[in-house]
This record gives structure tokens, sequence and C-alpha cells, in this order.
């Protein structure tokens, strides 16, 4: 269903956020919709999980996205 060849698993700093560049149209959904403030839009535009500690891992952002652009990967096992 995904294609993550261009997607953008933020290398700058560990992210569980993964959002799909080819299907993300840098709407501001995401980051509008989260219930801790914690995405931003990056120079790019695209989002990307800005405040780590913040997340709670709702999976708000994921379900909420009009495109079906942006996942969660690689939570924490604790929480798995
Ligand atoms: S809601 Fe989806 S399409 Fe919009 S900016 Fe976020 S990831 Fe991209
Ligand atoms: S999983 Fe929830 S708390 Fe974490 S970035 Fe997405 S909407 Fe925000």
């Amino acid at each position: 269903m995904y294609n993550y060849a261009n997607s953008n698993k933020d290398n700058s700093e560990f992210s569980w956020i993964e959002v799909n560049h080819r299907q993300c149209n840098k709407c501001g959904v995401c980051v509008d919709i989260c219930p801790m403030d914690c995405l931003r839009h990056g120079d790019d535009g695209y989002p990307r999980l800005k405040y780590h500690d913040d997340c709670w891992y709702c999976d708000a952002c994921a379900f909420l996205c009009p495109r079906g652009a942006l996942k969660l990967t690689g939570m924490p096992y604790l929480l798995r």
C-alpha cells in the first residue's frame, strides 16, 4: 500500500512518524490536529515530529491524514 522510496524518515533525529512524500501534499492537517502539538512543518514543508517527548502515540495524525500519507513506525518497544 505504501511506497516509502521517497518518504521522510527523519534522519536528523529519531522519529516514529513517517511521511510518504509521494502522497503528502503538505496540507498541515496532521500538524493542526495533533492533540499534543508535537508536529511541525520542516523546511521542506513536510510534517515531522519535533517534540518527541510529548507524543503519546495516539495515531490521530495518521488516522486523520486525508491522503493516507503518514504512519507511525518504530514505537518504543515497551508500548508495542
Ligand atoms: S495530513 Fe497528511 S497530507 Fe497533510 S501534511 Fe500531514 S501527512 Fe501530509
Ligand atoms: S501520534 Fe498523536 S501525539 Fe503523536 S504526533 Fe501523532 S497526533 Fe500527535
